[in-house]
C-alpha cells in the first residue's frame, strides 16, 4: 500500500516520559489518507472480513510466520494474530474483533477497530521495541466474545503486561474504559493525550462497556478499551445505520494517532 518512506515524520514523546523510561517513545505516524483508505475497505461477511484483514496485515509488512491463525472453538473462523517481536520478555496485546453483527455493514462495529490493527503494527515496526506486540483480530464479537476469550485463555498471565482493545471507534472523539483496579493504563493514556494534544475521555466501564478487553481483565491482566460508544449512539451498531458514513474522518484519524502514540508510550514505560 504505502511504503514507510512516504510516511510523515516520527513524533517523539520522550519529553513526556517519566524517569525510568528506557527508550524514547516513538512511532511512525501514517498519513491520514492511508488510515481512511483502510477503513473504507470494509466488506460484509466475516469470511471476507478475515481475508481483507489478512491482506491489510500483509501489505503493512506482517506476513509469513509472523502472521498466524488461532482456531476458536464453536466458530468456523479463527483469530488472526500478527506478531511484532520485542527485545525483552513482556507482551502487549492489541486487539479488535473483526466479526460483525449481520445488520448494517459492520463498519463502526468493528471494522473501525480491526482495520487499525495493521496500521498500528506498521507505526511501531520501524523502531526497536522492548515488548513483543501481538495484534489480534478476534473472530466473533458481541455478545459472546468467543475469539477474545479463547485468545486470553491461551496466554500465560505472567507474560502479558497489558491488553489494549479497539471497539467501535470514530463516531465521536476517543473515549476509553479502563477495566483495571490500579488505573495505570488510564493514567498513561491521559498523559499521552495531553502531550500529543489528542483529547480522550477515560472513564470506568459502563453497562455499554462489554468488550473483548474483559476476557483479559477477568484474568487479572490490565486491560483498556478505546472506543466512541455513548448512550446516544450505542444502537447504531445494531442496525442498518452501521455504515462507514457513521464514522467521522477527523475523529477516526485522531483516534489512530492517539492509539499509536499510546502503544509507543506503553512500550517505553511498562515493565
Ligand atoms: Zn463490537
Amino acid at each position: 500500500m504505502v511504503p514507510n518512506r512516504l510516511l510523515v515524520p516520527v513524533v517523539v514523546l520522550a519529553c513526556a516520559a517519566p524517569a525510568g523510561a528506557q527508550v524514547p517513545a516513538e512511532y511512525q505516524r501514517l498519513d491520514r489518507e492511508v488510515i481512511l483508505k483502510r477503513l473504507h475497505t470494509v466488506v460484509r461477511g466475516d469470511q471476507a472480513r478475515l481475508a481483507k484483514l489478512k491482506e491489510l496485515f500483509e501489505r503493512a509488512g506482517c506476513r509469513g510466520e509472523q502472521l498466524t491463525e488461532q482456531p476458536v472453538p464453536e466458530l468456523e473462523l479463527p483469530n488472526l494474530v500478527c506478531r511484532l517481536p520485542g527485545e525483552a520478555g513482556g507482551i502487549i496485546v492489541v486487539g479488535a474483533h473483526y466479526g460483525a453483527h449481520p445488520a448494517g455493514d459492520g463498519a463502526v462495529d468493528n471494522w473501525s477497530g480491526a482495520a487499525l490493527l495493521p496500521s498500528l503494527y506498521q507505526s511501531l515496526r520501524g523502531r526497536s521495541r522492548r515488548h513483543t506486540f501481538l495484534f489480534v483480530g478476534f473472530a466473533g464479537g458481541e455478545p459472546k466474545h468467543r475469539g477474545s476469550k479463547t485468545f486470553a485463555r491461551s496466554l500465560r498471565k505472567r507474560d502479558i503486561r497489558a491488553m489494549i482493545n479497539l471497539e467501535s471507534i470514530g463516531m465521536v472523539r476517543p473515549l476509553a474504559w479502563d477495566y483495571s483496579n490500579e488505573r495505570r493504563l488510564a493514567r498513561y493514556l491521559n498523559r499521552v493525550s495531553r502531550t500529543s494534544m489528542l483529547p480522550v475521555d477515560v472513564m470506568p466501564p459502563e453497562k455499554l462497556g462489554k468488550t473483548d478487553a474483559q476476557a483479559f481483565a477477568r484474568r487479572g491482566i490490565p486491560a483498556l478499551t478505546i472506543h466512541s460508544v455513548s448512550p446516544s449512539n450505542y444502537m447504531i451498531r445494531r442496525d442498518e445505520r452501521d455504515i462507514v458514513e457513521a464514522i467521522r474522518e477527523n475523529e477516526y484519524y485522531e483516534t489512530y494517532a492517539l492509539a499509536a502514540a499510546y502503544l509507543a508510550y506503553l512500550d517505553a514505560n511498562l515493565p
